[in-house]
């Protein structure tokens, strides 16, 4: 057992809102813990989009998500945040005196006046082929992503799926892409439930191109069964659109369907949830728990936008609206960053 920490304030998710909680908190003088389940903080703007450019940061014009993030990150050095990363927050369980038990998959255990959920879409999960008969073969035969590419080298491959990632590994393993591609497989076929890609039209042309050049096979249809022989898969039974099911034979099937988000262990903590997001005020940011505040991309209200700017707007008044529940006795006040000798020592510019 690790020694429970007493905080008044607990913040689920270090994406770019949690971070910014972390600030607003800490004008009111709210101290803060924040988690994340990944080994950094960033949330989407670090694992999603790290170099690309974000244009609407009011007074930024530009930054990418990693300049976001340290900014954020040298903007609230002055509260010394407790950072826990690498850990998710598995259980949050109101006490019988109005605080919050909150433990993570890492056996950290707090005690907390308040929680603030910023876990925004939760962790990322791939969609899973959806057919009889194929869960003994995740992982072996059948994969939703791709780990080691020489696994797949001189293999019969099926690859499935209609967008970018479906269309950059079919042509990544077709044998004709020949410039110095150590990992050909044998054959590639690619299939798709309509002859209509969403992926870069540039990659889908030259996906035709190899098929007009019998290098690779497109097939128009849908996974409906599994052919197996002596516990190994042996190919894929698929409707076509003309309605006859064919057996397409393959030793490896590869999925792309795409990434679908899952809110995790938030949806057991009982707050009201509504299309798997938080629901909120819009004056304090308040779950249906009082003391549970929710900021970012995880909550709803009506009108609301996910957006990096949103999310820092729900912070302040997440913060605000947590006061009483962390100074029962004291009335907060707005002060100014720009004049308040009070806001001065706590951001230590004295
Ligand atoms: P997130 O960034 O999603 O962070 C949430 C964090 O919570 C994650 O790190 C996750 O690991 C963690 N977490 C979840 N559950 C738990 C748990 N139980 N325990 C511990 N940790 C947990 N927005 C803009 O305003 N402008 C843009 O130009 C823009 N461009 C974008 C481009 C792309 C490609 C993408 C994908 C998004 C873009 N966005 C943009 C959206 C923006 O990134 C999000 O609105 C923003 O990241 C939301 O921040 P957040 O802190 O609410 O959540």
């Amino acid at each position: 057992h690790t020694d429970v920490i007493e905080t008044d304030a607990v913040i689920v998710g270090a994406g770019p809102v949690g971070l910014f909680q972390i600030f607003e908190l800490g004008l009111l003088e709210i101290r803060a813990h924040i988690v994340d389940s990944l080994a950094y903080p960033g949330g989407q703007c670090i694992e999603l989009y790290p170099d690309k450019p974000i244009y609407d940061i009011p007074a930024v014009p530009v930054c990418t998500g990693k300049e976001l993030t340290d900014n954020l990150l040298r903007q609230i050095e002055p509260f010394g945040a407790t950072f826990h990363l690498g850990q998710e927050v598995t259980v949050v369980d109101k006490q019988d005196d109005g605080r919050f038990a909150v433990e993570t998959s890492k056996g950290t255990r707090f005690l907390t006046k308040t929680v603030f959920i910023a876990g925004g879409v939760g962790s990322f999960q791939p969609r899973t082929l959806k057919v009889e008969g194929v869960e003994p073969f995740e992982g072996t035969q059948v994969h939703y992503r791709v780990k080691t590419p020489a696994d797949f080298a001189g293999k019969h491959l099926l690859i499935i799926g209609g967008g970018d990632s479906a269309l950059d590994w079919a042509l990544n393993f077709c044998a004709a892409n020949a410039d110095g591609n150590p990992h050909k497989a044998e054959s590639v076929i690619l299939m798709h439930r309509r002859d209509d890609f969403r992926a870069a039209p540039a990659s889908v042309a030259k996906m035709r191109a190899l098929c007009d050049a019998h290098e690779m096979q497109l097939i128009i249809g849908q996974a409906v069964g599994i052919d197996e022989r002596d516990g190994q898969l042996t190919g894929l039974k698929v409707a076509g659109n003309d309605g006859v099911t064919r057996v397409v034979p393959c030793d490896q099937v590869l999925t792309f369907f795409g990434l679908s988000p899952k809110l995790g262990p938030i949806a057991d903590w009982g707050v009201a949830l509504e299309r798997k997001q938080v629901v909120v005020d819009t004056e304090k940011f308040e779950t249906s728990v009082p003391g549970i505040f929710a900021v970012g991309d995880v909550n709803t209200y009506p009108g609301k936008k996910k957006l990096i700017l949103s999310g820092f707007h729900e912070a302040a008044l997440a913060a605000f609206g947590a006061a009483p529940h962390v100074f029962p006795d004291r009335r907060v006040h707005l002060q100014y960053t720009t004049t308040s000798p009070k806001l001065h020592k706590v951001l230590g510019v004295e």
